[in-house]
């Protein structure tokens, strides 16, 4: 099932969608669908981010083949850190560049959204904390990051972390094909059972330190590829089973 967030009329809503139409929710979708009645055509509407997180959980170097590629080993425990919901834009959404960077990267990433409560989840049952998976991208100002030990900044900056177009919620998340392009070119391809820490590690572990609630996501880490974009790129993260998510990189003025 593939659930959205839509706007109709400076509206917003929940809603449960398909090619031609979406259906809308009259609540969040986490506990259960209830429908208001109303369906609108998909071309009426306007796609939001298809959840509203207190927190987005990013892991990094998750993909061996990535930190080789940024010349640094992996840790043997998952590397967590925060992005903050300020950061959260659409499928369509423009992406700002932000004006104190100069090199600005794409990170193509299976999204994990949650749909329960989760605090010290058990091994072997972080499936039922799971409400479905979207499309992410990790977007990073590298010269940022790299200049000081946190991530914070370089990672936090408003629009640097698109979402969507919806949560897909039946699908088996263990070996996906993720494809980042640039301008319609393929620069990252891999696949999601190339994670060093699986999905049901992470939520473990993340739920040791925090409580992950209901539209939080975790951000599963970027295969190798990574590279920079410019202003007027378009970059699609496409993920086998879920669809595109599309974005334009824009001027910060
Ligand atoms: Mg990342």
């Amino acid at each position: 099932m593939k659930i959205c967030r839509f706007e109709f009329e400076g509206i917003a809503r929940y809603g449960v969608m398909d090619d031609e139409a979406v259906k809308s929710l009259v609540d969040e979708p986490y506990d259960e669908l209830i429908f208001d009645g109303m369906t609108y055509p998909i071309s009426d509407v306007r796609l939001l981010a298809p959840c509203e997180p207190s927190k987005i959980v990013a892991i990094g170097k998750n993909y061996a083949a990535h930190a080789a590629e940024m010349k640094e080993g992996q840790p043997d425990e998952p590397l967590v850190f925060l992005k903050p919901n300020t950061c959260v834009v659409a499928d369509g959404d423009d992406v700002v560049y932000p004006r104190i960077s100069k090199r600005l990267d794409y990170e193509g990433e299976l999204g994990v959204v949650i749909g329960k409560r989760a605090k010290h989840v058990k091994p072997g049952e972080a499936h039922k904390y799971i409400f479905g998976y979207t499309c992410l991208n990790d977007v990073t100002a590298r010269d940022i990051q790299k200049s000081e030990p946190q991530w914070t900044r370089g990672k936090g900056f408003d629009t640097l972390c698109p979402i969507g177009p919806h949560i897909e919620t039946e699908i088996d998340p263990s070996r996906l094909a993720i494809v980042t392009r640039i301008n319609g070119e393929i620069r990252q391809s891999s696949t999601t059972d190339m994670m060093t820490h699986n999905i049901d590690k992470l939520i473990c572990y993340i739920t040791e330190c925090m409580t992950l609630l209901p539209g939080d996501i975790i951000a599963t880490g970027t295969p190798e590829g990574i590279g920079s974009m410019q202003v007027g790129d378009i970059v699609e993260v496409e993920i086998e089973g879920i669809g595109v998510l599309k974005n334009t990189i824009v001027k910060d003025d």
